[in-house]
């Protein structure tokens, strides 16, 4: 147990990492930035169905409009971030690595920041299922990085009962600061999708769960909660993954999600920030998700901060606007411990993406970053949060043996964290391993 939970009492998670957080923006407030030429909305920016194309080539679109229609229940609609001309339906690179069919929106010269198309509603009206409805509505998903689609995750099943949302104020990755900077920022906004996501989930309490290194945004939504509030603010000890929801779920309340089982098992639903604050401010105004604000930062950046960026700016046009040096760079959507690496410019700022990274990549002759073989130092089993046994994982992936991983090791309770490849003295790439190992299991299974 780390000092913090010694020291206040509480519960947190064991196992863990504390790199260097480098949150140097966390003081830089929110700037806008201009729309590019050209945006490139992919149309599976979620998890689920990829949405339906609404427009055709050549059309005019304004600022708010849909542009995609859900698929089904699993799948979210798309809006306009900018007044323009439909380019075309191509195929272009995501986040996700492969190319998919994403519209592109020649943007006007000019084109106004005003939302020109929206449906306001009494929110007050409006039934838990209409909440969902409303949700769906306006193509949210989980922003902290998941983009599951929020409608999804705040429908609770017939055969579950919750009692607490916990919402995810941690943003335990090193360097991303948007959240921090959305609770300091747009509190209310934040304490109304609260609200909704309480109405919609049945829940009668809440709590916000925030990292100790984050105190202004504790004291800050503290205030705005009056005595007897279901809302309570926690702060939880800094330590990487935090923000997970089994983590963070340990931390806020104690419980302990089972092996496979979700949040829902153990009476709780989990929601980020950034969601819940967007739900807040779009939901009233009956608009759909069309922005984001997202951490730009890293060694290589002229002018890091948190920048609100319409959806489908590619990377190229952010880095030019930020200005960005390094000969040998590598690019990151999101955190440096779970951000997938892009290679393609082109790449487009989508619904999950928290962040964008300039690192130093390490040089291929550089000593210290070639592999050697594990000497069964166990540093990864004492970091594992999931209380795997990373290093033997690693051993049965170099073997192929991925059904022996998932069957005898737990590796489907692996969500990907990195502390044990961060703290591998012999640098094995154990999560890469793992990435695979799991993509293949479920090649074979479907
Ligand atoms: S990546 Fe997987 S195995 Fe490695 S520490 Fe995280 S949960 Fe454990
Ligand atoms: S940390 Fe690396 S070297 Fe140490 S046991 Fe794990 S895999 Fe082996």
């Amino acid at each position: 147990m780390g000092l913090f939970n010694l020291l206040f009492g509480q519960k947190g998670f064991t196992h863990g990492i504390h790199p260097p957080y480098h949150k140097d923006t966390a003081d830089k407030p929110i700037r806008r930035l201009p729309f590019p030429p050209q945006l490139v909305l992919p149309l599976d920016q979620h998890i689920g169905k990829p949405a339906i194309p609404l427009v055709v080539k050549g059309q005019e679109v304004v600022r708010g409009e849909p542009i995609a229609k859900a698929d089904g229940n699993f799948s979210v609609p798309l809006h306009a971030p900018a007044t323009g001309r439909i380019a075309g339906i191509e195929l272009m690179p995501t986040p996700k690595g492969p190319k998919t069919n994403a519209i592109l929106i020649d943007v006007y010269e000019g084109s106004t920041q005003e939302v020109l198309w929206e449906q306001p509603r009494d929110m007050s009206e409006l039934s838990p299922q209409e909440i969902i409805q409303a949700i769906q509505d306006s193509g949210m998903v989980g922003l902290g990085g998941a983009a599951f689609p929020s409608h999804m995750k705040l429908a609770i099943p017939e055969d579950k009962q919750v009692d607490t949302l916990i919402v995810n104020g941690c943003e335990c990755e090193p360097y991303l600061t948007c959240d921090h900077r959305i609770m300091l920022e747009h509190p209310k906004a934040l304490l109304r999708g609260i609200r909704y996501a309480m109405r919609a989930t049945g829940t009668e309490k809440a709590i916000i769960g925030i990292e100790d290194n984050k105190m202004d945004a504790v004291e800050l939504l503290k205030s705005h909660l009056s005595n007897g509030s279901p809302v309570e603010v926690k702060a939880v000890e800094t330590k990487y993954p935090q923000g997970s929801e089994k983590m963070l779920i340990k931390s806020a309340l104690d419980r302990e999600v089972p092996t496979g089982g979700l949040p829902a098992d153990v009476g709780v639903v989990v929601n980020n920030v950034g969601t819940l604050a967007g739900l807040g401010d779009l939901l009233p105004k009956g608009r759909g998700l069309i922005e984001r604000v997202i951490t730009v930062a890293g060694p290589g950046i002229a002018k890091p901060a948190n920048y609100l960026v319409p959806l489908g700016t590619p990377i190229r046009y952010i880095l030019d606007y930020v200005g960005y040096e390094g000969a040998r760079t590598e690019f990151i959507l999101g955190g440096p411990m779970m951000g997938p690496a892009v290679s393609a410019l082109d790449t487009p700022i989508t619904k999950g993406t928290s962040g964008l990274l300039v690192l130093n990549e390490p040089s291929i002759e550089d000593e210290s970053h070639k592999i050697w073989p594990c000497i069964r130092c166990a540093r990864c089993v004492s970091a594992c949060p999931m209380h795997l046994n990373p290093s033997m994982l690693g051993q049965l992936a170099a073997k192929r043996k991925y059904e022996e991983m998932a069957e005898d090791y737990h590796l489907t309770d692996c969500f990907e964290c990195g502390c044990c490849s961060y703290v591998c003295p012999s640098n094995i790439p154990l999560v890469q391993y793992f990435r695979i190992a799991k993509a293949i299991n479920r090649e074979q299974a479907a």
